[in-house]
C-alpha cells in the first residue's frame, strides 16, 4: 500500500490508503474535463473568489485538527503546523484578492488598429506535490490556478495522504465545484499515465531533482509545459561587517525550521574570517540547546525527521562527508532513547571542493560551515553549487548587501533575514534547483493562455 501515514514520532502506522483504480482515475480526469469546459472557466473572477475565500475561513475554522494532521503524519511542531495552515489561508486569501487584477487584459500600443493581450485559462492541470509542507505546497500550486480558471488534480507525497484528503475535502466545503480540485492517489506508472492523458494540459512539481527530470521529461515528451521546485542549498553569507548576533538568530532558524527539512533552509554557512570562530562558537552552543520530544507537545523544540528513511539517508550522508575528509563540530548521530525518528543537530566543517557533501542537499538539521577570507571568495563559493534556490547574506551596509545578492545565481536572495515565503513574494529557482515561479503574480502566469485579440 504506497500511500501511508506512519507518524514520526511513534512509528505507529496510522492509516493506509490504495492507489486508485484505473475505472476510478478515467471518472475524475472526465469529471475534472468536464469542470473545466462547461463550468470553472466560464465562472467570473468574483465567482471563484468567494469559493477561495470560503477555504480561507474553512482553513482557519479547522487550524488545531488541520495542524495536528500534519505534525501527526510527518512530525512538524505542532506551533509550525499551526504556522503553516495560517501561511497556506493567506495564500488562498491574496489570490482570491489579486488575480483578476493580475489577470488585466493588456492594451498594447500598436500603430495600426486596437491590439490586446488577454490571460485564459489552458484546462486541467496536474500537480506533484511534497510532504514537507503538506498544505502550503498544495495551496501554493492550487490558488492560483483555480483563480486564472483552470482546475487542478493533485498528487500529494504518498507519506500524507490524511493532510491531502483533509485539503481536498476543504475545497469541497468551500463549494468548489465536483472536478474544480481533485486528490489522486495515484503510483507512479499511473502518473506516467495521467501526464500523458489528453485532457491534461500542463504539469507542476515540487519535490526532488530525480522526480523533478522524470516528470518534466514525461511532460516534455506529451508537448506539455511544466514547472519544476526542486532542491537547494542554500548560501548563508556572514560579511565581516555583519551584525553577529542578528546572524546568529537568523542561522538557527534558518537551520532549524522544520528540523532542516525546507528546500530554502539555510545551509551551507559562510562566514567571513574575522567573524568565523565566534560565530561557529555560539552557533554550535544555540543548536546543542535543542530539546527533542512529542512534536505535539509544545515545550518540544526539536521535531523528527519526516520518516525513518529520511533519518537513515541524513546519517549516511554525514558519515559519507567525514568519510571525505569532513570534520565533524557537533552532533552526527540519531538520538537514542526516542522511538522518533530524531537526528541530533549537526555541524559539519573543513567540507573540501572534491567531498561529495560540497554538492549535495542536506535535508536535516545539519549545517555546512565555511570560512573565508572576504566578500569575493564568499560570493564564488556561494555560486559553486549545482543548486540555485535562495540565499542570505548579513551586513550593516544595505548597498554592500544588494550587490552580493545581485551576483549570486539564485532565484531569490534575503538580506538579513534567513528565507522567508510569503503570498506576495515569488518563489522559485535556477540551475538545478528548477524552472518557473510559484506565488506572488509570478506564480498566476504560468498556465495561462497570453492570447493576442488584433482588431483591424
Ligand atoms: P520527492 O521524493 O521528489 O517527492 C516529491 C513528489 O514527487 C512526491 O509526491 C513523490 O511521490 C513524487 N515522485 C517522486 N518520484 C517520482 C517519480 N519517479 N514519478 C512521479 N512522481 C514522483 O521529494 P521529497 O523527498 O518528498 O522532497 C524533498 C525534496 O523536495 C528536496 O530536494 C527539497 O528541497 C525539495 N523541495 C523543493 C521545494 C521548492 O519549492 N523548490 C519545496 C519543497 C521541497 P511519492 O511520495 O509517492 O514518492
Amino acid at each position: 500500500m504506497a500511500y501511508k501515514s506512519t507518524n514520526p514520532f511513534t512509528g505507529n502506522v496510522e492509516q493506509t490508503f490504495a492507489d486508485i483504480s484505473p475505472a476510478l482515475l478515467e471518472e475524475k480526469l472526465q469529471c475534472a474535463d468536464n469542470c473545466f469546459k462547461n463550468d470553472w472557466r466560464n465562472r467570473s473572477f468574483a465567482d471563484r473568489a468567494v469559493v477561495l475565500k470560503r477555504a480561507a475561513v474553512l482553513m482557519r475554522e479547522r487550524s488545531q485538527p488541520l495542524a495536528e494532521l500534519i505534525t501527526r503524519e510527518m512530525g512538524k511542531l505542532i506551533a509550525q503546523s499551526l504556522g503553516e495552515v495560517a501561511l497556506s489561508a493567506s495564500i488562498l486569501d491574496y489570490y482570491a484578492d489579486h488575480a483578476e487584477q493580475f489577470l488585466a487584459p493588456e492594451k498594447l500600443t500598436t500603430p495600426k488598429g486596437e491590439a490586446v493581450v488577454e490571460s485564459s485559462p489552458i484546462g486541467v492541470l496536474f500537480g506533484v506535490e511534497p510532504w514537507n509542507y503538506p498544505y502550503y505546497q498544495i495551496a501554493r500550486f492550487a490558488a492560483p490556478n483555480l483563480m486564472a480558471g483552470n482546475v487542478v488534480m493533485v498528487k500529494h507525497a504518498s507519506s500524507v495522504p490524511q493532510c491531502a484528503l483533509a485539503f481536498e475535502l476543504l475545497m469541497h466545503d468551500a463549494g468548489a465545484p465536483d472536478g474544480a480540485y481533485t486528490n489522486l492517489f495515484v503510483s507512479k506508472e499511473q502518473v506516467a499515465q495521467v501526464i500523458e492523458d489528453p485532457r491534461i494540459r500542463a504539469v507542476a512539481l515540487t519535490g526532488s531533482e530525480g522526480a523533478g527530470a522524470v516528470v518534466a521529461a514525461q511532460a516534455a515528451k506529451h508537448l506539455k509545459k511544466s514547472t519544476l521546485e526542486l532542491g537547494g542549498s542554500d548560501a548563508f553569507i556572514v560579511l565581516d561587517d555583519a551584525d553577529l548576533d542578528k546572524a546568529l538568530k537568523h542561522a538557527v532558524s534558518g537551520r532549524m525550521g522544520n528540523s532542516g527539512q525546507a528546500c530554502t533552509a539555510s545551509k551551507r554557512f559562510i562566514v567571513a574570517e574575522p567573524l568565523a570562530d565566534t560565530f561557529l562558537e555560539k552557533f554550535k552552543s544555540a543548536l546543542g540547546q535543542f530539546a527533542p520530544g512529542d512534536p505535539m507537545d509544545k515545550a518540544t523544540t526539536l521535531a523528527p525527521l519526516s520518516s525513518a528513511q529520511a533519518l537513515e539517508n541524513l546519517l549516511e550522508q554525514v558519515d559519507g562527508a567525514i568519510k571525505h575528509g569532513a570534520r565533524l563540530v557537533m552532533g552526527g548521530k540519531r538520538i537514542d532513547g526516542l522511538a522518533g525518528n530524531f537526528m541530533q543537530p549537526t555541524i559539519l566543517t573543513d567540507i573540501s571542493a572534491d567531498n561529495p557533501a560540497f554538492k549535495e542537499e542536506f535535508f536535516g538539521p545539519v549545517a555546512l560551515f565555511f570560512r573565508v577570507k572576504d566578500e569575493d571568495a564568499a560570493v564564488a563559493l556561494a555560486n559553486d553549487s549545482p543548486f540555485g534556490l535562495g540565499g542570505s547574506v548579513f551586513t550593516q551596509d544595505i548597498e554592500r548587501g544588494k550587490r552580493v545578492a545581485r551576483s549570486i545565481d539564485t532565484g531569490m536572495m534575503f538580506i538579513n533575514s534567513a528565507a522567508v515565503s510569503s503570498p506576495e513574494l515569488p518563489f522559485g529557482g535556477v540551475k538545478n534547483s528548477g524552472y518557473g515561479r510559484e506565488l506572488s503574480g509570478a506564480g498566476i502566469q504560468e498556465f495561462v493562455n497570453k492570447k493576442l485579440i488584433r482588431i483591424n
